[in-house]
């Protein structure tokens, strides 16, 4: 509109947007933590439960990446004595407090355990350290809890391992990486994000959570959905600093999926037409790749950048393993040229298993740099801080110094990208890929 005013409507998302000028509440990539103290060095890998130190503070692992010699390899399975004696490069845990819980499969599925997982409860719980590693989770969990000290060590000890169920045959888990901190970090502001890994250890990263949403499939037959997502720092509902990705297995595709899958059946283009072409028509593509390609995205309750996956397959798993290293270098690139300050969250969206409707695997990143309030409760009109073209000029000048750099992949920028039209080739997905 002629006084700067952006209005945008996204037919996907559903959701109405207006950037109105000079509502800017803080300036971004200048969001320093004042004074953030420096880093003790013995407490760089203790500062919280999921740094390395503090194994015995997390749940029984489930499955690690481990590198050994120049050669990962996946361990799954260990005992608390292995877990404790190496350092892994990427963990899977259980989440402590599921947002779906094991009762909720039990008592509303009559969900079975598998013998493989059962048979590695009992052997964690024969072991005297695993089974006071459980005990000691359990009491950690019921402080949490807000039980007080007594009332923890008044509760029988069988009734402490009764409560690890869930660790073992839950379906909440956390991929958590190695590191808290950046390598050489001096103080605790600088903490390692996404877009810190190097190209490799972020495809690895990728790699790792994908085969950890196969896992969840095979041990829940009654599974239809597992959202992915990752909240990075406090502002975007982050309990602590430390990176992780969340998976949480779902028996409804939530109100999303459901609403694309009922579009994409009406207008089978939809991705292309609404999102990958009007984006490449508008300027507001930021970088692409053989495999996938990164946009500005209309029409959310955040600043948002939309990442789309190129392949006719339409979920993670049976991405061909270029495909998804594709999609992890442009998700990696965007991570890298936003910078760690920003807080956001990364939502993972793709065909769930028992669909027959094709949906391209696709990621937002959502930047936290507004807070929906009382006129988004009462209109469903969202105001957010950033232009569309603001969000895409902040992005296409860093990522340009840090491909120069060899911090990113090879991949094209801004107006070097083909956006050829129609790219997305989800739609010549067969029956045959399902
Ligand atoms: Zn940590």
């Amino acid at each position: 509109m002629p006084d700067g005013t952006e209005k945008h409507f996204n037919p996907i998302t559903g959701t109405e947007v207006w950037y109105i000028p000079g509502r800017k509440d803080r300036p971004i990539f200048t969001q320093k933590t004042q004074n953030p103290g420096e880093i003790i060095p013995s407490d760089r890998e203790s500062v919280c439960n999921f740094c390395p130190q503090n194994y015995f503070n997390t749940p029984p692992e489930k499955v690690r990446l481990v590198r050994k010699n120049g050669i990962y390899e996946y361990q799954e399975k260990l005992s608390i004595s292995d877990v404790l004696s190496h350092t892994a490069d990427f963990r899977c845990i259980p989440n402590l407090f599921e947002i779906v819980t094991l009762d909720y499969w039990r008592k509303n599925y009559n969900y079975q355990f598998s013998r493989i997982n059962e048979k590695f409860q009992h052997e964690y719980l024969a072991d005297p350290v695993g089974r006071n590693h459980i005990v000691s989770i359990i009491n950690l969990k019921l402080s949490y809890s807000g039980l007080s000290a007594d009332e923890i060590s008044a509760m029988p000890v069988n009734q402490k391992l009764a409560m690890a169920d869930p660790f073992f045959h839950g379906c909440h888990e956390l991929i958590v990486p190695r590191r808290h901190f950046i390598p050489g970090a001096q103080n605790l502001s600088q903490l390692a994000s996404s877009g810190e890994f190097s190209a490799d250890e972020h495809y690895l990263y990728f790699d790792f959570t994908i085969r950890s949403i196969e896992r969840i499939y095979r041990n829940n037959r009654y599974v239809r959905y597992i959202s992915v997502y990752q909240n990075w720092r406090k502002d975007a509902g982050a309990s602590f600093d430390h990176l992780h990705k969340q998976l949480v297995g779902l028996d409804e595709w939530g109100i999303s999926i459901e609403h694309e899958t009922t579009m994409v059946q009406q207008y089978p283009n939809l991705y292309n037409e609404y999102g990958v072409n009007f984006a490449g028509y508008n300027n507001l593509v930021i970088c692409e790749n053989l495999s996938a390609i990164a946009f500005v995205d209309l029409g959310h309750s955040h600043p948002t950048v939309a990442i789309y996956s190129k392949s006719p397959s339409c979920q993670p798993w049976r991405h061909t393993e270029q495909d998804v290293r594709g999609m992890s270098d442009i998700v990696h690139a965007v991570h890298s040229a936003m910078g760690a300050e920003i807080s956001c969250n990364e939502e993972w969206y793709y065909m769930p298993k028992d669909s027959p409707t094709t949906i391209p695997w696709h990621i937002f990143i959502k930047w936290r740099v507004n807070t929906p309030a009382g006129f988004e409760g009462g209109t469903k009109i969202f105001v957010v801080p950033y232009s569309l073209y603001e969000v895409r000029d902040r992005l296409v000048p860093r990522l340009f110094q840090l491909r120069a750099d060899g911090r990113i992949s090879q991949m094209d920028i801004a107006q070097e990208c083909p956006v050829k039209p129609n790219s997305l080739a989800y739609v010549t997905h067969s029956k045959h890929d399902l």
